[in-house]
């Protein structure tokens, strides 16, 4: 595996992780999870942070340690809750995830975070970039860590032309990424080399004239800053057309819980129709509203329905909202025939709910 055969090797390159110790304390941006070595903490920003920015992550940081400052309060929390909490930043799976190695770390270790970078990999949802930041950050345990800063700075630094979207990359960067950690201050320079790729040598006009390592640097002595590190294009994102029909009734606002292997799991929406492409007619409103039990007041069918868009990481979401008032309440049978459930607004509120929907509601004047 990744980990180093002998701890105690002596790094390669030592210029490249002295300069970086140097660099570190002088440039880092001042962090609430910089200050801890409690692996529960470090691996809770690890998660947040995981495709998400810095700045957007704080806050989420600060109410999850709020709510729950042990594993044990988290592990204890009921789901919806979690959810609720970690509304906004998106990929929901990280979310449950979160809750599940919670209690798994409860359950099978005690309580304790396991103590080593091969006992973390046995956790769900802790990959290697993850395992490697709780144990070195933690621990000091000389692994060395690779996210997508990492990449860009090895690669630029060593002349690495290698793809880096390639999964077979992964061993010959985690080898050098290993081989250069410091063997006295392991976490202070997996820290470092993180900062150092998101500050100073970022994707996009890296501060080469001020860099310490510049005059060692591959992709700077010749002239190749842009061309590193080699990365293939993505697949372009699908779009898919939601056409949601919101049936109301009163103060009462249906919902419905998303289960299946799909986005939004465990999230509360409206009744949904997924159509090929944008066009409306694809849907007959009121048929399907009957069909789903509800007898539609035809004079009070919103006209136009609301757009909104919503972008993943592979798929863009363009959601139609119709929305349809009924005569009367869903009865007992239709909800359990649709999954509809009825809510007033206060007891939106408290649902978990994809953003796409809490701003229609919120725009709606629901929320
Ligand atoms: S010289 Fe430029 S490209 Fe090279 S490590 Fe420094 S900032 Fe990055």
């Amino acid at each position: 595996m990744s980990q180093l055969n002998n701890p105690n090797s002596a790094p390669s390159h030592p210029f490249f992780a002295q300069a970086l110790l140097d660099w570190y304390p002088r440039h880092r941006r001042d962090l609430p999870w910089r200050h801890t070595h409690d692996p529960y903490a470090i691996w809770l920003s690890e998660i947040i942070l995981q495709q998400t920015r810095v700045q957007q992550g704080l806050p989420y940081y600060e109410k999850f340690l709020a709510a729950y400052p042990t594993v044990q309060d988290l592990a204890a929390a009921p789901e919806q809750e979690v959810l609720r909490l970690w509304q906004g930043l998106g990929y929901y799976s990280r979310a449950r995830n979160l809750r599940h190695t919670a209690q798994q770390v409860v359950n099978e270790y005690g309580g304790q975070f396991p103590g080593s970078y091969a006992e973390l990999l046995k956790l769900r949802g802790i990959g290697p970039y993850t395992a490697a930041a709780i144990a070195s950050f933690a621990y000091n345990e000389r692994v060395g860590v690779l996210d997508g800063n990492v990449y860009r700075v090895l690669s630029r630094v060593f002349g690495i032309t290698t793809d880096i979207a390639a999964p077979s990359t992964r061993k010959e960067f985690q080898q050098l990424a290993d081989q250069l950690i410091s063997v006295e201050e392991p976490g202070e320079y997996n820290q470092a080399i993180m900062e150092f790729g998101a500050i100073q040598c970022t994707p996009v006009n890296p501060d080469c004239l001020f860099c310490p390592v510049r005059e060692q640097c591959f992709a700077f002595q010749h002239g190749m800053v842009r061309q590193l590190p080699v990365k293939t294009k993505a697949k372009a994102s699908r779009t898919r057309y939601f056409q949601y029909l919101v049936l109301r009734h009163g103060e009462t606002v249906y919902l419905r819980k998303r289960t299946g292997k799909d986005i939004w799991h465990s999230l509360y929406d409206f009744h949904l129709t997924e159509t090929p492409t944008a066009d409306l007619p694809a849907v007959n409103l009121l048929g399907e509203a009957e069909r789903l039990g509800g007898r539609v007041a035809t004079n009070r069918v919103a006209e136009p329905a609301a757009m909104m868009k919503h972008a993943l990481s592979h798929q863009k979401v363009e959601a139609r909202f119709h929305e349809l008032w009924l005569e009367a309440p869903l009865s007992a049978s239709a909800l359990k025939e649709s999954g509809l459930e009825p809510f007033t607004a206060t007891q939106i509120e408290e649902l978990p709910k994809p953003v796409i929907i809490t701003n229609y509601l919120s725009k709606q004047g629901i929320l």
